[in-house]
């Protein structure tokens, strides 16, 4: 195919751009995926608390019947460590190894390409002993990289103290509007990929912004192949989420055009600092 990858700093590889399917009801997370193997995406990303792994399954099973192998699959999900469980101590660490359990059962896999906490909850201050967990996952063969989501600078600072794995990605909310450029230095400064979520900015305002609307017209692409191609270049892997087919198939065809510096300028200059989603920081979801 040809979708870049990026090197993880543990020597494996991910493809830049995925599939991501929060807000896909299950029964209709087979159909998404399906067609997102059908046009060329290898890199799935879904999460325990979006309950589509059961969906998302049975079309990873359908492709490996159908011919695709395992190996060219990149399969992700996410910890759910949230709810009233304690997360603490020796009881926290087998939660997440039965959550871990649980979750690839539902996905009907042997093992998970990259498997991440999925948000830090630093006010219950946890998250240590849940990445010492993910450790000894990835040292048992589970999954092959393990990483976080969500995560500051103050978090992935107390992971380097007291852990001796760092993680091999943090996936943050990430677009134009909100380019994250002090994390992303902070993760090549300590060798940790960054990935978006919500990386059209959730198909709202930033596809119509008039600058986007302009470079897209300047290539003859769309706004969504823009912002991608932007990703791409900015060295971001991505996971792009839609449920229709030629848009699913829009999002993977962003090669054979290179934005320029001119474009890249442009595109900076849409930052307006603001998020979409919730601050992790001080956010919890209980
Ligand atoms: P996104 O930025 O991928 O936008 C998706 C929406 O944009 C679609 O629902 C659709 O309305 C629109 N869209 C998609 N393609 C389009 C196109 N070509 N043209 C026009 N509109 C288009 O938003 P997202 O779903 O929030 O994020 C992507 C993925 O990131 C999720 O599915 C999930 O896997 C992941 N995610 C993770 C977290 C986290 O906390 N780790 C949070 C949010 C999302």
């Amino acid at each position: 195919s040809n979708i870049p990858s990026v090197k993880l700093n543990d020597g494996t590889l991910i493809p830049q751009l995925g599939f991501g399917v929060w807000q896909v009801p299950d029964a209709e997370a087979t159909a998404a995926v399906r067609t997102a193997i059908e046009v060329g995406y290898r890199s799935i990303d879904t999460a325990a608390i979006y309950e589509n792994e059961t969906g998302t399954g049975k079309a990873i099973a359908e492709a490996l019947a159908g011919g695709v192998a395992r190996e060219d699959l990149y399969i992700t999900t996410k910890l759910w460590n949230s709810g009233t469980r304690d997360w603490s101590g020796e009881q926290g660490r087998d939660a997440v190894l039965r959550e871990f359990d649980a979750s690839l059962e539902r996905l009907g896999l042997e093992y998970l390409d990259l498997y991440l906490i999925h948000w830090p909850r630093p006010m219950h201050g946890s998250y240590v002993n849940v990445w010492q967990a993910l450790e000894q996952l990835r040292a048992d063969g589970r999954v092959r990289s393990v990483g976080v989501s969500n995560f500051g600078t103050e978090q992935l600072t107390r992971l380097a103290e007291e852990s001796s794995l760092v993680p091999a990605l943090n996936q943050v909310e990430l677009h134009p509007y909100f380019p994250q450029e002090e994390l992303r230095a902070f993760h090549a400064e300590h060798g940790i990929a960054t990935e978006a979520w919500s990386p059209l900015g959730q198909g709202k305002d930033l596809l119509g912004e008039p600058a986007l609307v302009r470079i897209a017209e300047k290539h003859g692409r769309t706004v969504a192949q823009v912002v991608l191609r932007w990703h791409l270049q900015s060295g971001i892997v991505a996971i792009p989420k839609s449920v229709t087919p030629s848009r699913i198939k829009e999002n993977l065809d962003v090669a054979g055009f290179e934005l320029d510096a001119e474009d890249l300028t442009a595109i900076a200059g849409v930052a307006t600092g603001t998020r979409i989603g919730p601050d992790p920081q001080g956010f919890d979801w209980n």
